[in-house]
């Protein structure tokens, strides 16, 4: 007798549909897979008809043919051991599945508990746009995929569940929890001012920002709270942030829901498949895991300079295209890029108290580890000095208009008008050419001093559109409807210095 039931693959953060078909003949005992199957789906057979065994079913000594269509597709993982036991229990005659027209997903442990599975999320979203109705699925994956409404939810702790009818899990959207206290604020960092404001406006305008300071300078410190400043994720934004943890190995923790938006960290030594995404099994990296939120490098220079130049396609596409030997693999990577380094190899040119042992060579050679395009694609580029105690005035939380919660709102209220602006959540360091020249017009002045600019050789082509964004963001948190040029001259300012 043949069964079929409706099962998931995962293509990078996407699902698509799979048929497993079983069917069960007499003949010598055997498993024969086809499909294009992985190493984990073959070596399925024995977890099983393991589980089988344990759950109080019988396993009949049959040739039982199992194929996973489309048969052209390579499939991986071990999400088909829930569909493929029961299919094979079906074509034995030992069960009837519940809803021949629902989803099955999940892995089965040999005692037949059915385990959690990554990228949940995708799949829920593709069974919906498949007009899939109803999914059985893990247990632990159940409050997952309960944020996504328009699906029944139906939870599976074992195989023996199917015994007895399932009950449909109620939709939970997790509720957002706004508040108003800060473990990290910018009101406990003494001064800097001018690295405030320069995140206050890498925050406002979505502007990639690079902080140049000593060591001690605070720099690692200002940027771990710029995620606070950020607007909260939106609904939508919050499921395809989660959607990207569920898929990665390792982020996957299928009852978690986080409304903050993802900082992401990694150390100079992070390979240039853990920074880009990839792998034998693909998996999204780093950069698409601060997906809508902030990817940080700090010790810039020190980072694989390959490493470095794959990031210049996500910075201006929001997305990275994996290349395997079959297909391609898209991930999301719209993230805001923040990045630190010290000014010298010795971390102390420049510094008032500590003198700089580097000599102009080395210097050089350190500059140039970053390559002229990618200091090209950063919006912002700011000097972070180590202060003294006489360097600043100690103020009062009132009187600071650098705190998080006050810069967290100026920001929210240049990202509304940036909303009414392009009419969708894009930003002002997100402009396409047609929109530069729609939203940034300068006064004869102004055009003078952007031009004089270019003839010094202190801009390239796209510095200067670099320029005009941070200018039009620069404007936008001043209220001012056109650029003045005391916007186009702080912009300037963002701009890195000869070395
Ligand atoms: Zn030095």
């Amino acid at each position: 007798m043949l069964s079929r039931l409706k099962s998931a693959a995962l293509i990078g953060i996407d699902a698509i549909e799979i048929s497993v078909e079983v069917d069960a003949t007499r003949g010598l005992p055997k498993e024969l897979f086809s499909g294009l199957p992985d190493t984990v789906i073959r070596e399925s057979k024995d977890r099983i008809r393991t589980a089988i065994k344990n759950t109080h079913y019988v396993y009949p000594p049959n040739v039982y043919t199992i194929h996973l269509a489309p048969a052209d597709l390579h499939k991986e993982g071990p999400f088909f051991d829930l569909p493929i036991a029961l299919g094979i229990l079906e074509s034995t005659g030992q069960l009837k599945i519940p809803d021949p027209n629902a989803l099955y997903i999940g892995e089965l442990s040999l005692g037949g508990e059915v385990r959690p599975i990554r990228g949940i999320l995708s799949i829920c979203q593709m069974a919906i746009t498949n007009g899939i109705k109803r999914i059985y699925l893990p247990c632990d994956n159940a409050k997952e995929a309960s944020m996504i409404p328009d699906i029944d939810i139906m939870p599976v702790k074992s195989l023996r569940d199917f015994q007895n009818p399932i009950l449909p899990e109620p939709h939970t959207l997790p509720i957002q929890q706004i508040s108003t206290h800060y473990s990290q604020d910018f009101h406990d960092i003494k001064g800097q001012i001018a690295a405030k404001r320069a995140i206050e406006i890498a925050a406002s305008g979505k502007h990639n920002i690079l902080l140049i300071g000593s060591p001690g300078s605070g720099k690692t410190m200002l940027i771990k709270r710029l995620p606070n400043i950020l607007p909260p994720l939106t609904h939508h934004e919050a499921i395809e942030t989660h959607k990207i943890q569920s898929v990665n190995r390792k982020e996957h923790t299928s009852n978690s829901f986080n409304w903050e938006r993802p900082f992401r960290s990694p150390h100079h030594s992070i390979s240039h498949i853990g920074l880009v995404g990839g792998g034998r099994i693909p998996q999204p990296g780093e950069i698409s895991l601060a997906h809508n939120g902030v990817l940080f490098l700090d010790e810039f220079p020190e980072f694989d300079r390959n490493a470095l130049e794959v990031l210049r396609q996500p910075l201006e596409e929001h997305a990275i295209q994996i290349t395997r030997a079959n297909f391609n693999i898209t991930y999301p990577a719209n993230f805001l890029f923040a990045a630190a380094m010290n000014p010298c190899p010795c971390g102390y040119y420049h510094d008032k108290t500590k003198k700089c042992h580097c000599n102009p060579l080395q210097i050089q050679k350190y500059w140039k580890k970053i390559s002229g395009p990618i200091l090209d694609r950063i919006d912002i580029i700011v000097d972070v000095p180590r202060l003294n105690k006489e360097d600043y005035t100690e103020i009062s939380s009132e009187k600071n208009p650098f705190t998080t919660e006050k810069i967290k709102n100026r920001v929210s209220e240049t990202r509304t008008q940036q909303a009414k602006r392009f009419q969708t959540s894009k930003c002002n360091g997100d402009m396409n050419p047609q929109e530069l020249e729609r939203h940034c017009n300068l006064d004869k002045e102004s055009k003078k001093l952007l031009g004089d600019s270019m003839d010094k050789g202190l801009l390239t082509g796209r510095s200067r559109d670099k320029v005009l964004k941070v200018a039009r963001t620069i404007a936008d948190i001043s209220k001012s409807e056109n650029i003045q040029i005391s916007h186009l001259c702080e912009a300037l300012q963002y701009r890195p210095k000869k070395w």
